[in-house]
């Protein structure tokens, strides 16, 4: 099972491509696609034409692109790097995510 547990608004490393390295916040999932929109990840050139009557000026506009999930790890601020993250029953019977190195729950505020 290599699929990453990545859900909106997690904190991911990109390990593949040309954004290796790079860390970011998932903006939104594709499950059915397998890709996520990460910000500042997957940045690609849009040229905007000018449209005077809707005031917008012309030029080059950056814009995030999904990237494949298989490319994100989720980012443990523990390690300081990307990590496996295994999944963790609670007593009260919930599912989290942990870091599988260090064991830091990544779910937050719930
Ligand atoms: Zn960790």
């Amino acid at each position: 099972m290599t699929a990453p547990f990545i859900r909106k608004n997690d904190q991911v490393y990109v390990r593949q491509g040309k954004d290796k390295g790079k860390t970011g916040k998932v903006l939104a999932v594709d499950p059915d696609k397998g890709r996520a929109l990460v910000e500042g990840v997957g940045l690609v050139k849009h040229f905007i034409r000018p449209d005077r009557s809707k005031n917008v000026q012309g030029g080059i506009m950056e814009k995030e692109s999904k990237v494949p999930l298989s490319r994100l790890m989720l980012y443990c601020p523990e390690c300081a790097q990307g990590v496996r993250a295994r999944a963790k029953k609670l007593g009260d019977g919930t599912r989290t995510r942990v870091c599988a190195k260090c064991g830091v729950a990544f779910e937050t505020g719930k």
